[in-house]
């Protein structure tokens, strides 16, 4: 039997009754509380993420009713619309196995660990960055040459182009973005700071959560799947180090994930 404990909501209890003997009894309590949560975290993901993929689904399904009345000119529009919901749908499928193969890699966290020359991979970050704009961001980057890091390359390269990305996507044309890697105390420091619309308090602690937009109209528009940061946030703690987001409504915003000296390399 499972059951929430007396007294604490927050514990699930499990208790089973095994007779023995002649008219022995052994009763059985354990806490499940860590897998009970897991399961449900687990069973909110999926129908969250169905739901994602609902959306573009209804909207593919009402242009293919519309297609089959439709002339040439109307078909091809039609046919475009329908291919940048079949491309979001991959988007959020390739976000969603990114995540839960980061998730179940967190148990042996040094596997293939390498050197990673952060100063090129940095770059072609920003190069990625200034393609997405257009040129409508202006950037400024300031790499520390001398420290590399110890860990998955590519890891690393989703986990800072999301970031840097998310600069360029939600922000409006004319802003600024800059892009550090620096050590402090041993500490190596990814930082992208714009000076875009920034981010309401209450907001910020609930960024990470999978699906979680500030604004999820606009996040669609942009071709968000929502499951950025939280891909941010796993590939970070997979390098043992922490997210944190700073921001000011009104003033721009600070993402800086922080590793720690364990993992910080003088390059040669
Ligand atoms: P999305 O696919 O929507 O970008 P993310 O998980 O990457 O999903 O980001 C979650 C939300 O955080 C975004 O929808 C947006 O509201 C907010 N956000 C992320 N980066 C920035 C930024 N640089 N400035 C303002 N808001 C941001």
């Amino acid at each position: 039997v499972e059951f929430p404990a007396p007294g604490n909501e927050k514990i699930r209890l499990q208790s089973q009754m095994i007779p023995y003997g002649r008219d022995s009894r052994l009763l059985i309590i354990r806490d499940i509380t860590q897998t009970h949560d897991m399961e449900r975290l687990r069973g909110e993901f999926i129908a969250a993420a169905s739901h994602e993929l609902r959306t573009p689904l209804t909207v593919i399904t009402g242009y293919l009713e519309t297609l089959q009345h439709a002339d040439k000119a109307q078909a091809r529009k039609i046919t475009a619309a329908m291919l940048e919901q079949a491309r979001r749908m991959e988007s959020i499928i390739a976000d969603t196995l990114a995540l839960a193969r980061l998730e179940s890699l967190q148990t042996h966290k040094d596997h293939g660990r390498a050197v990673v020359a952060i100063d090129a991979l940095v770059r072609a970050v920003v190069a990625e960055a200034k393609a997405l704009s257009g040129g409508r961001h202006s950037f400024t980057a300031r790499i520390q040459p001398q420290t590399d890091l110890l860990g998955i390359e590519s890891e690393l390269y989703s986990a800072f182009a999301n970031l840097v990305c998310n600069a360029v996507r939600h922000t409006p044309a004319g802003s600024a973005i800059t892009v550090i890697w620096q050590t402090k105390e041993r500490k190596a420091r990814f930082i992208v700071a714009d000076n875009g619309p920034g981010i309401a308090t209450e907001h910020i602690a609930r960024l990470t959560e999978r699906f979680y937009r500030v604004d999820p109209g606009r996040s669609r528009e942009q071709g968000g799947t929502g499951l950025g940061l939280a891909i941010v946030e796993q590939v970070v703690r997979h390098h043992d180090g922490r997210l944190l987001i700073e921001s000011t409504p009104g003033a721009g915003s600070r993402f800086i994930c922080e590793f720690p000296a364990h993992l910080t390399k003088t390059a040669l």
